[in-house]
């Protein structure tokens, strides 16, 4: 008898609120109710491996009191006077099978740009540099993903006429990185970088 080929089970629950960008992408999530809806997972490629390299626009800042001697910033980029121009965004290519995914675009992804057409990428209009570890200079690193939601009943009010719940995953006002890991030396750098989406 031939063997069936068995669908691949789909990471998390149909209904569970995940940004659709990062569905293939995180690993069992953590939800907490810390002022709303707060979801937190490991960063997995699909392959399975959990090391990346995260491509950043390459600009930097101190933040005073914070232990690295960087962290990543947004970078102003060209655009019309009077305008915004600061974009931000972060991106994870997989070491092991070099599959890409845009984790933070400040242009697109989140609350703000639901429901409006695709913008051109942040990190591709800003550039794009990958993060080496302040300790040890190396690139893969694993990385812990956390984002903010809108409570259920909020959600469905703002964004009446335009989706339904479920799109609530892409309704978040925060993403970030928890924590990434250096791979070749175990360094740690907790609240990475993360991006607001109010
Ligand atoms: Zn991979
Ligand atoms: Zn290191």
């Amino acid at each position: 008898m031939a063997e069936q080929q068995e669908p691949a089970l789909p990471r998390h629950p149909p209904g569970f609120p995940v940004p659709a960008h990062l569905a293939d992408w995180l690993g069992p999530l953590d939800w907490v109710d810390d002022s709303g809806p707060y979801l937190e997972g490991d960063l997995i490629c699909p392959c399975g491996a959990w090391w990346f390299e995260f491509l950043y626009p390459g600009k930097t800042h101190k933040v005073e009191g914070w232990p690295e001697p960087v962290y990543p910033c947004e970078v102003q980029v060209p655009g019309q006077p009077g305008e915004y121009n600061y974009v931000f965004g972060v991106d994870a290519v997989c070491v092991a099978c070099r599959r890409q995914v845009g984790v933070i675009d400040s242009k697109n992804s989140g609350r703000c740009w639901l429901g409006t057409k695709p913008n051109p990428r942040a990190l591709d209009r800003s550039g794009s540099v990958p993060w080496k570890c302040s300790a040890c200079g190396s690139l893969p690193h694993r990385g812990r993903i956390h984002y903010r939601l809108l409570e259920q009943e909020d959600f469905l009010e703002e964004f009446d006429g335009v989706c339904g719940i479920e799109r609530w995953g892409d309704g978040f006002h925060w993403i970030g990185f928890t924590v990434i890991q250096c791979y070749a030396c175990g360094h740690r750098v907790k609240n990475w970088t993360g991006h607001e989406c109010d």
